[in-house]
């Protein structure tokens, strides 16, 4: 039930509920547009989601492609969507992501410190028309968490198994060079310059403070909303929205010293990261995509779905996959907590791991996006009527060593500690491997021999891994002629169980173009916008770039923000 008007506690023109990159966004572009702006954030830390994420963000036209000399336009991207989204496409969202995508980074890059940078990194499916191999993914600059001084320790640290000696960062680009500091001269400098900066933060921070990727975000995020004075209150949590007159005039927020009242003059911004650990509600709603894992922030919860439809708001579930996802291996640690791995982090796309379903058959192009091979990943499942939780990843020994899997690093010994851990399944055959996972040993020989015989040529002619300029990006460059194809043969071999797990939901809050909430009749509620995760995906479901979440997140609350400030 909405909340009751009056008896004001506070009073602001944008209350902002969620401190992601979609409610810090929204936030600063507020605050930036001289509104009093305050950000409420369920946790006792900052950042959700976004500041456990790669921080890739997906932007057509950007001035960094444009000063890069990328061989791209608007009008390209804008085929690329309505080749990606079929169906899907909605034209008003697509428009306003387009036209305001450049000039939201532009924006940030010019009034706070919010700057980006970009990655040679392809579209999903760069062949398709209108796709291409570089130009639209930006990555948020490294960020000095130091600059923040004492709230450094207000910021939502990376995952655990992502960082290195208890709390350092290092991006894709650092790691084969930091696990061989001692072959050439550039590592050994490159390993003594962060490991000396990582013990003097050590010193004086509970991890490093030389922040990347999506951390580097958050971080970037927070600062500027300091610098702006904005109000970022956490452990404070939307419980209802506040209507007066079919308007959203505030929200009731509860904090550690009780529900207050906070009256928003220009609207209400729910940035509460969806539901994707809703999965009471995530069961009953999507019967046809069972999962039990979930890689997003713990905290978001599906409060802002709940309070926006009490308001009379409509959730679009007209989706084509109702989140993004990605395979995932899962490790209980030795504390209890249970660790829900990415796969992909490092291994994706390398040469000489397979993904093998119950029938011990291959069913996707491993190389891959994480979403397609899950998408892939339950098509099977269905066509074979075979329980999804059913799926590994097949490798070998010599894979092991050189580019490690899941959790387990490059260059890792004593590999039996993960097998009697239950991450890892281990066979001195390829026949013993099949009987300790339960499928039938005959068809695993069969399908490494047949992917074996493939890799002396370079060629997959079942799934074709190698021919896509991503599947390529993620491969191996010294493993030719195809840097995603090595053959599966040096025992003993492992199999990693991988599940579904979602990233983030793309089914939300119905918005229109500025990402104000419609009503069951598509009339935008007053004073009420959905902004990252809580408004449905202009993707609508698909996935078909890396960024295609953060992307939308940081422009739709861009807009929001614009829209609000504009508002009498
Ligand atoms: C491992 C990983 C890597 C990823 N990499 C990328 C990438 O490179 N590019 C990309 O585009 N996407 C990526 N994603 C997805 C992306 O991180 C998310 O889609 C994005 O961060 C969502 O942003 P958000 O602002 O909507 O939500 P979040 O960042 O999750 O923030 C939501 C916040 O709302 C808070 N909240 C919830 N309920 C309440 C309440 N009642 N009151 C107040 N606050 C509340 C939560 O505590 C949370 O802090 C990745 C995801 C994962 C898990």
């Amino acid at each position: 039930m909405p909340a009751k008007v009056g008896n004001w506690d506070a009073e602001v023109d944008l209350l902002v509920f969620g401190s992601g990159a979609g409610g810090m966004t929204a936030a600063l572009v507020g605050a930036l547009e001289g509104l009093t702006v305050k950000v409420c954030e369920k946790a006792p830390r900052i950042g959700g989601t976004t500041a456990t994420s790669g921080g890739a963000i997906w932007i057509v036209g950007s001035s960094h492609a444009r000063e890069a000399g990328a061989d791209d336009t608007i009008d390209e991207g804008r085929r690329y969507l309505q080749h990606e989204l079929g169906e899907h496409y909605r034209e008003d969202l697509a428009e306003a992501f387009l036209e305001s995508g450049p000039t939201a980074i532009d924006y940030l890059a010019q009034r706070s410190d919010v700057l980006f940078e970009l990655m040679p990194i392809p579209d999903y499916h760069s062949d398709a028309p209108g796709g291409t191999i570089s130009g639209r993914v930006l990555s948020p600059l490294p960020f000095d968490g130091r600059e923040l001084g004492a709230d450094f320790e207000k910021l939502q640290p990376p995952m655990r198994r992502l960082m290195i000696l208890g709390g350092m960062m290092v991006n894709r680009g650092e790691i084969p060079l930091l696990i061989q500091p001692f072959s050439a001269l550039k590592n050994f400098k490159l390993a003594i310059r962060l490991l000396a900066r990582h013990f003097l933060d050590r010193l004086r921070y509970s991890r490093g403070t030389r922040l990347l990727i999506g951390n580097a975000l958050t971080g970037r995020l927070f600062l500027s909303l300091k610098r702006q004075g904005v109000d970022v209150q956490t452990e404070a949590s939307l419980e209802a929205l506040i209507i007066e007159d079919r308007r959203i005039i505030g929200a009731a927020t509860r904090t550690s010293s009780g529900v207050k009242r906070i009256h928003a003059r220009r609207g209400v911004i729910l940035a509460t990261g969806g539901p994707a650990h809703d999965f009471p509600y995530l069961q009953q709603a999507l019967p046809d995509f069972p999962h039990e894992h979930t890689l997003a922030f713990g905290g978001n919860t599906g409060d802002g779905h709940r309070a926006a439809q009490a308001a009379g708001a409509l959730i679009d579930n007209d989706v084509t996959n109702p989140a993004i996802w990605t395979p995932a291996s899962i490790h209980r640690e030795k504390d209890g907590h249970l660790t829900v791995f990415p796969y992909g982090y490092l291994d994706r796309g390398k040469p000489g791991a397979i993904a093998i379903d119950s029938k011990g058959r291959r069913f996707v192009n491993e190389a891959n996006s994480y979403h397609d091979v899950v998408v892939s990943l339950y098509a099977n499942a269905r066509r074979l009527n075979r329980d999804h939780r059913r799926a590994y990843l097949v490798t070998d020994s010599a894979f092991l060593w050189k580019y490690g899997i899941g959790i387990i690093p490059p260059r890792s010994r004593f590999m039996d500690r993960w097998v009697r851990a239950g991450y890892l399944v281990k066979g001195n055959t390829i026949e013993e491997l099949a009987n300790a996972i339960n499928v039938d040993p005959a068809a695993l020989q069969d399908t490494v021999k047949r992917h074996n015989t493939f890799c002396t040529e370079g060629k997959d002619p079942d799934y074709g891994k190698g021919d896509t300029a991503f599947n390529r990006f993620n491969g191996d460059p010294q493993v030719t002629p195809n840097p995603c194809l090595a053959p599966i043969d040096k025992a003993p071999f492992y199999a990693l169980p991988i599940h579904p797990a979602s990233l983030g939901m793309s089914l939300g809050l119905k918005t229109d173009g500025n990402a104000r909430v419609l009503n069951a009749d598509g009339v935008p509620i007053s004073g009420l916008y959905a902004v990252g995760n809580e408004m449905a995906s202009m993707m609508r479901g698909h996935c078909p770039a890396g960024g295609i979440t953060l992307g939308p997140a940081i422009v739709f609350a861009y807009r929001a923000a614009l829209h609000a400030a504009a508002t009498h």
